[in-house]
Formats: C-alpha cells, sequence, structure tokens
C-alpha cells in the first residue's frame, strides 16, 4: 500500500484533518449512544415499573379513575427519575472514559504532538517508545533496540524484535514481518518510528477482532452487595406489603379493597429498586467530581476502594518533585565534552527549527540540551555532525543508555546513567587524555556523586568510548539506521572513559509537603520508591516529610525473605535504586501486613506492581500507555498532591453512599413502622394509597440527590481509613435505618393518633400524618446528611440540592392543603393550627434524637 508523506516532518494538519474527514477516525468502533427515550422505554418497560402501571389500571377498575390518573402520573414520574439518575450516572462514566481514551504522538509539520489516537490517519508518522501500544498498523522507518509484544494479536508471548527498512517478501508471516508494527500490539523495549499504513477496521486488528461492543463497567463489589441486599429485601417489602392489608381487614377490619390498593401502593413505595441506582450515582457523580479534580477514575471499583487505602507508594521523581529539571552542577575536566556527550546519549528529539523552543522528551533529557545550548554547544549542530548508528535505550536493570555513532569516520559509543552503572563499565577517565581508572578514584567519583545526591540532586555520570576499526562489525559496509546490530549492549557499554558527571536539580512541589502532612494525619502512610540514588532521595523526603531513617536499595531488598521483607515494610518509607520487580515486591508485602494499598507507576514494567495494588496509579503525562491501561486511577497532572484530593474524595464517597441509603431504607422501615402501627391498634393505615405513591417520589429523589452532593465532614482527614474488613452494613449503619425510621414513624404515628383523639375524621388525621411526614422526613434527611458533625457545623443551608427538594416537598405539601383541587386529588383536608403545631413539632423533633447524640460525641471528640 502506498501511502503518501514527508519522511521527515509527517503531514501538515491541513493534510490530516482532510485525511481524517476522507477516511474516518482511527476506531474499531464506531461509537453508539442510546437516545434518550430508549433509556425511558427501558426503564419503563423494567418487570417492576410494568407491575406497577398494572396497579394503576387496578386502581382504575377498583377505585377512582382520579386516583389513577394520579397515581399512573406519578409512576411515570418517579420512573423519569429513575432515567434521570441512571443518565446521570451513565454520562459521567462515559465522560471518564473520554477522558482517559487513548492518545498517540506523532510527527506533524516537523514537530511531535500528541493528538488523539482517534485522529490518526495514514500517512502520520507515529512515534514509539516503550510502553506505547501502537495505535495503528505501521511501516516501520525508524527503529532503535524495538520490540514489540504482538501477543494480543499473534498469541505469540515473547516480544518480537522489529528493525526498521527491510523490505520483506509479500508473504510473509504476519509474526514474522519484522519491519511492521501493528496495531494493539506493545512495544515492549526500544524506540521506533513507523508510517501508519492503515487505521480503524483496515488494520490487522480491526480484521480480526470480534468487534465486540465495548466491554461495561464490571459491577464493583458494593454493587454487587447491594443487588443481593436489594434481592432479599425486595421480599421482605412484598411480605409487609401483604401484612399490612391482611392484619388490615382481619385485625382493623378496613375494607378488602381499599386494603388491597394500600398494599399495592406499600409495594410500590418500599421495593428497594432505586438500591443499585443509588450507588451507581454516587459512584460515577463522584468519579466524575475526582476527574475535575485532575484524577480519573479507570475502574469504578477505585471509588469504592479510594476512601480504605492506608499506605501509599508514591515514585519521586516527577510526582513529588516539579519534574522541571535543570542541570545545577557539571562535574568534569571538558564540560563542553560532557554536554556533547549529554546531546547525543539523549532520547529527546530537535525541532526542525533551532528555536530552542522546540525541545521535546523527557524533561531530564530536555534539561541536558538546555545546558548545552546555554554552554555554546548547538545541539543541532553536535547531532547533525554525526550518523546514529545504533541505540541502546535507557533500562531500569542497567540503568545506563547509549548511543553508538560516527564522526568524521571514526566510531564512538556515547554513554549516560546512574554514577554506579556508568563508572561500572568504565576503565579510564578523561583527564586531559584517557588514563587509567584506579580503584581508589573510582570511589572518590562516587563520594562525589552521592555528595551531589544529598543535595537533592539527581546525579548522572557521562562516559564515552572511541571504537577502533576492529573493535566490532564489518568495518567496511555502509551503515545506515535499521542496519543489522552492530554491538551487543554489553559490548558497547565496556571499557569506557569516563567523562563527568551532571547534578540535575529538581526541587519538590510546593504542594506536596501539605499533602504528605494531610495523608499522615488520615493514617495513610507515604513511602516514597525510587529508581533514584539513596542519598537523593533521602534528601527530597526530608524536604516534604517523609521519615527519612532507615532508607533501603533494591540490591539489600533482595537478600531480604519474604517475612523479613513484610517487616522492613513497616518499618521503612524510602526504598531507593529499586526496580519494578522491587516495587511489586514491596507492594506485595504491604499487602500481606493488611494495608490497603495504591501505588503509582509509569514505565511498562510498573504494570503489574500496579495490577496487584489496590489501587494502581498512573501518570496521566508522562505515564506509558501500559502503565495507563494497567491503572485503577490515572493523575493528570502527574501530581502527588492530587492522592489526597483523590483520597478525601474517596472517603467522602463512601460517607455519601452510607448516608444516601440509610436514609432511603430509613424511610421504608418508617412507612411500614407507621402501616404496621396503626392497624394492629385497629385502626386505618395513616396514609391513603394515593398519598404512599407520591412519598415514595419524594423519598428517591431525596435520597439520590441530597446526598451524592453533601460535602465532607470537618474530620475526614483527622480519621483512620476505614476498615477494609467492615460490611457496608454494619452495626452502626443497621442501628441508624432502624433508629431513623422508627423515630419518623414514632412522629407519623403520634400526630395521626392525635388528631383522631381530637374527634377530627380520618381524612384529617391523614392529613396530619401526611404533613409530619413530609416535615419528618426532610428533617430525618438533614440530620442523615452527617454522620458525625452537627448539623447546625455542618451548616443547615450548605447543600442546594436539599433545599430544593425540601421547598419542593414543603410546596406540595402546601398546595395539597390549601388549594381545593389537589386536595382531591391527595385526599388532604385543611389542618386546625394546633394540629399543625403538633405536626411540626412531631416531625421537626422526633427524627432530631441523633443532633443530641452526634453532638455529645462531637464535644468528646475535640475534648480528647
Ligand atoms: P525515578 O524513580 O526517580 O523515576 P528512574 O528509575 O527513572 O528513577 O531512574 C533511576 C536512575 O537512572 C536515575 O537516578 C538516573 O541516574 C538514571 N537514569 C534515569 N533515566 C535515565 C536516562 N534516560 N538515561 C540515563 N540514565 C537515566
Ligand atoms: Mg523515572
Amino acid at each position: 500500500m502506498a501511502v503518501s508523506t514527508d519522511p521527515d516532518r509527517g503531514l501538515t494538519p491541513a493534510e490530516a484533518a482532510a485525511r481524517l474527514r476522507r477516511i474516518g477516525p482511527n476506531e474499531l468502533v464506531a461509537r453508539r449512544r442510546e437516545p434518550w427515550w430508549a433509556e425511558a422505554v427501558e426503564a419503563l418497560t423494567e418487570p417492576l415499573v410494568l407491575l406497577l402501571i398494572g396497579v394503576g389500571l387496578l386502581y382504575g377498575v377498583l377505585g377512582e379513575l382520579r386516583d389513577a390518573i394520579t397515581i399512573l402520573f406519578v409512576i411515570v414520574a418517579v420512573a423519569a427519575v429513575e432515567v434521570a439518575n441512571e443518565g446521570r450516572a451513565k454520562r459521567a462514566i462515559a465522560a471518564l472514559r473520554d477522558l482517559s481514551s487513548p492518545t498517540a504522538t506523532l510527527l506533524r509539520n516537523g514537530r511531535a504532538v500528541e493528538v488523539p489516537a482517534a485522529e490518526l490517519v495514514p500517512g502520520d508518522l507515529v512515534l514509539l517508545h516503550s510502553g506505547d501500544r501502537v495505535p495503528a498498523d505501521l511501516r516501520l522507518v525508524e527503529s532503535a533496540a524495538l520490540r514489540i509484544d504482538e501477543s494480543s494479536l499473534t498469541g505469540e508471548s515473547v516480544p518480537s524484535a522489529k528493525e526498521a527498512g527491510r523490505v520483506l517478501p509479500g508473504e510473509t508471516e504476519l509474526g514474522d514481518r519484522r519491519n511492521m508494527a501493528y496495531a494493539g500490539t506493545v512495544v515492549a523495549a526500544g524506540k521506533g518510528r513507523g508510517v501508519a499504513v492503515a487505521t480503524g477496521r483496515s488494520t490487522e486488528l480491526g480484521r480480526v477482532a470480534g468487534l465486540a461492543e465495548s466491554t461495561r463497567e464490571p459491577r464493583t463489589p458494593l454493587q454487587q452487595q447491594m443487588r443481593e441486599l436489594s434481592g432479599w429485601l425486595l421480599w421482605l417489602a412484598l411480605g409487609f406489603s401483604l401484612l399490612v392489608p391482611l392484619l388490615g381487614v382481619l385485625v382493623a377490619r378496613q375494607p378488602l379493597q381499599q386494603m388491597l390498593l394500600t398494599g399495592l401502593s406499600l409495594a410500590f413505595a418500599t421495593i428497594p429498586e432505586e438500591l443499585p441506582i443509588l450507588i451507581a450515582i454516587v459512584l460515577g457523580i463522584g468519579a466524575y467530581r475526582l476527574s475535575q479534580e485532575k484524577a480519573i477514575v479507570k475502574r469504578l471499583r477505585a471509588a469504592e476502594t479510594l476512601g480504605s487505602v492506608s499506605a501509599i507508594g508514591t515514585d519521586k521523581t516527577g510526582t513529588l518533585t516539579e519534574n522541571r529539571m535543570q542541570v545545577a552542577r557539571v562535574l568534569a575536566q571538558d564540560a563542553r565534552r560532557l554536554l556533547t556527550l549529554g546531546v547525543l546519549a539523549n532520547d529527546a528529539q530537535l525541532s526542525t527549527q533551532e528555536d530552542g523552543a522546540g525541545f521535546l522528551g523527557d524533561p531530564m533529557e530536555v534539561a541536558l540540551l538546555e545546558a548545552a545550548r546555554r554552554e555554546g554547544v548547538s545541539p543541532w549542530e553536535v547531532r547533525r555532525r554525526v550518523a546514529v548508528l545504533e541505540e541502546h535505550p535507557f533500562d531500569d536493570r542497567r540503568r545506563r543508555m547509549s548511543v553508538l555513532f560516527q564522526r568524521d569516520g571514526t566510531r564512538w559509543v556515547a554513554v549516560k546513567g546512574a554514577p554506579e552503572a556508568v563508572l561500572a563499565a568504565c576503565s579510564s577517565e578523561l583527564v586531559g587524555a584517557a588514563l587509567p581508572l584506579e580503584e581508589l578514584r573510582r570511589r572518590d567519583l562516587l563520594v562525589a556523586a552521592k555528595g551531589m545526591a544529598a543535595e537533592g540532586l539527581r546525579v548522572l555520570a557521562f562516559a564515552e568510548r572511541r571504537l577502533d576499526s576492529d573493535d566490532a562489525g564489518d568495518s567496511g559496509s555502509v551503515l545506515g539506521p535499521g542496519s543489522a546490530v552492530l554491538m551487543s549492549v554489553e559490548q558497547a557499554e565496556s571499557q569506557l572513559t569516563f567523562v563527568g558527571l551532571v547534578g540535575l536539580e529538581d526541587p519538590p512541589r510546593a504542594e506536596v509537603p501539605g499533602a504528605v502532612a494531610t495523608l499522615q494525619a488520615a493514617g495513610v502512610r507515604v513511602l516514597m520508591l525510587t529508581g533514584d540514588h539513596p542519598a537523593t532521595a533521602r534528601t527530597i523526603a526530608r524536604q516534604v516529610g517523609i521519615p527519612t531513617e532507615p532508607v533501603v536499595v533494591g540490591r539489600e531488598m533482595e537478600q531480604l525473605s519474604e517475612g523479613e521483607l513484610r517487616d522492613a515494610v513497616g518499618r521503612v518509607s524510602i526504598f531507593a535504586r529499586i526496580t519494578p520487580e522491587h516495587k511489586l515486591r514491596v507492594v506485595q508485602a504491604l499487602a500481606a501486613r493488611g494495608e490497603v494499598v495504591a501505588v503509582t507507576g509509569d514505565g511498562v514494567n510498573d504494570a503489574p506492581a500496579l495490577r496487584e495494588a489496590a489501587i494502581g496509579v498512573a501518570m496521566g503525562q508522562t505515564g506509558t500507555d501500559v502503565a495507563r491501561e494497567a491503572a485503577d486511577l490515572v493523575l493528570m497532572d502527574d501530581d502527588f498532591a492530587t492522592v489526597t484530593s483523590a483520597v478525601r474524595e474517596g472517603r467522602k464517597l463512601y460517607e455519601n453512599l452510607h448516608k444516601a441509603i440509610r436514609y432511603y431504607l430509613a424511610a421504608k422501615v418508617a412507612l411500614i413502622a407507621g402501616s404496621l402501627v396503626a392497624v394492629l391498634a385497629q385502626l386505618p393505615v395513616p396514609f391513603a394509597p394515593v398519598q404512599i405513591i407520591v412519598m415514595e417520589l419524594f423519598m428517591d429523589l431525596g435520597a439520590s440527590t441530597t446526598f451524592v452532593a453533601e460535602r465532607p465532614e470537618g474530620d475526614v482527614m483527622a480519621r483512620p481509613p476505614r476498615d477494609p474488613k467492615q460490611p457496608f452494613m454494619d452495626g452502626a449503619m443497621q442501628f441508624g435505618i432502624f433508629a431513623g425510621g422508627l423515630s419518623l414513624a414514632a412522629a407519623v404515628v403520634a400526630a395521626y393518633l392525635w388528631t383522631l383523639s381530637q374527634g377530627l375524621g380520618l381524612v384529617e388525621a391523614q392529613t396530619a400524618a401526611f404533613a409530619t411526614w413530609m416535615i419528618g422526613h426532610l428533617a430525618l434527611a438533614a440530620h442523615m446528611r452527617s454522620e458525625r458533625q452537627p448539623l447546625l457545623r455542618l451548616g443547615l443551608l450548605s447543600n442546594g440540592p436539599y433545599l430544593l427538594w425540601a421547598a419542593g416537598a414543603l410546596a406540595l405539601l402546601a398546595l395539597g392543603i390549601a388549594v381545593p383541587f389537589f386536595q382531591g386529588i391527595l385526599h388532604l383536608a385543611p389542618l386546625t393550627a394546633s394540629t399543625w403545631a403538633v405536626c411540626l413539632a412531631a416531625g421537626l423533633l422526633a427524627p432530631s434524637w441523633w443532633e443530641v447524640v452526634k453532638t455529645a460525641r462531637w464535644r468528646g471528640r475535640s475534648h480528647s
């Protein structure tokens, strides 16, 4: 397939846009959105709702037509609330998905840009780095030690070596096409550059993929629990909805027909069909809020777990620090030579314009280019004069990288890396000329490096090697990029001449010390897991408030048994010079101690640790595709402080879920208890069926809007993390549901009995009960807005949706009692002043016992 492009500069943005219009987005499945009415139809055809519509019709037959219409009307309203709520949750989750959709790095018009992978078109020049998911089928034009894991396509689990510029016979098997990189495969190591030849469904992946619709978000453990809970609550609700009318007929001698309608209404009002939806809303909206604080929840279960995180293992560079590196120190006899090496053994890209604005790459690499430019060593000039023959990219094990290049007919190796790693491969030192490197001198250099590190600098060592013609390769052949391997890494990175050290400054982010302190106060340990020098790690740790003693380095970790490591992670907060495998072991050891661990990572090798952790946190900016895919949470700003917001939001979210469900179930308990007490006392049920249905509408609205909007209580980050083993429905929760529900029922029954005792009629008594309910359930919800903080401290007016809901409920009550039309619909009658007083007193006071408890506890808390 011939695809036109400029192999050095890529497409122009205009050409890319034109191709995108012509060819379509680079997606396997065209995204389809359900229209809102489809959801409405779905909601209305749920078995339960169908049953309820049946109830409405039955009403028309058994009761009054007006009641039937009212009831159908309210049922539709309840269904609408449900659709709206589900829609809210779904939209929030879809928005989250869009935020974490994949991107690709391309060269367009000579500049490297990051674009959504969906906008990639054939002809685009794609840059590949280790950890990238290949965004389209590419023909490679450049490669350096490129190895691609094609298991997703071919099932082959060993990454295959790729090489640019090989022209292969047309028949070659997919797995053997070494000059191609295929969409969906993963760059395991090295880097490369390729021209997109196929996108979207034209890719090999598009051809083989079963085109499964985007997978549905699996249920979270809590959703699963709630599903089971609502399963048996359904039977409980049905049981009581049968019991109340049965007793009504047998004990209270009420008319059968009336009791049948009451039973049906009770069933409608007490079946907890909103329970799973409530969770979806609280989780979905909570996760969406988090995304506005730059933390993207990729799996909803993470939103649930965040609140119980008890230990966080974090990277240093870019997470605790700014990642705005600057060369602060150069220790070399020949600084220009060292800076030249810094330009060559360097992964950053130069822009085509020589304006200095156009360095693109890792901040450390860019800092080296900038330092060179400042000192008059032009990166463009340096790179123009050499031909790069081979690169051996950085990896966590070697901790160094090297580039084999040719200049003026001579071949050289340029190396940079961690001082120990580079010095270990050096046999001489550049002091005017290359002099042998004595063991004592090597030790001195390491001490010098440590000294720099102790100042918090990130230290790099540089070395070079001039190759004689017989060192490697056939000297006679014309060497170009992409030709066969010239020298093994081991060969290239040996017998080096040490040139010097560079110290890079990367100060801690200003907000990190505060964030660390907040987490520690919240009972969350912060551990630093870094590949950097222990002295650098310790200095940065001191600056941000992480305990600095003792420090364990990766090599020492390898000596520890599983049990010893488990002890160690209890005491040690800094792990330095570690590899991703070490990180995984730390995560496992912490988990074995019963900690709920969040861990950050960005590299391709961090994926196992990210998966193993309760919460894997990937960096949105510096993170690789692989890390982001393995993670549960993505920090868009790479900032550690965002983790703090995430933990706070996670705790709040879990508490809000508690509050919403406590209220939701308490109201149902109140309704059943109130009705049951009345029939047992040989009285009619305190509510007319229509009233029960209206009450249900307001209960749902209250639960699904109020608690989602609740802000965290003042002490959320002053408490230890939630015990993950604590069940959601713990004792306190059950107590809250019953005590809250029974107090509301007591208020209603009291007002009902009082009105009857005044010799007023049933309609008046039911009106009093209804009024007390409307007032009382607002009061109950207000108290339930907080679990610990007294309402007055929380702020009576601090929850907007609550106020709206309350205003709506009171307005309906006022209309129903005062306006004859609504009186008829809702079966209400005007109340006397004294009845009003009783309703108000009962409704406001009965649920307020909770406030007394909270106030006492809150006082006790601040005195202790
Ligand atoms: P961190 O945990 O701070 O991200 P890394 O694992 O990235 O640490 O780096 C560990 C050490 O490896 C650094 O201190 C540095 O000496 C060296 N190093 C990191 N990146 C490179 C690179 N691109 N080239 C050479 N050396 C590097
Ligand atoms: Mg790093």
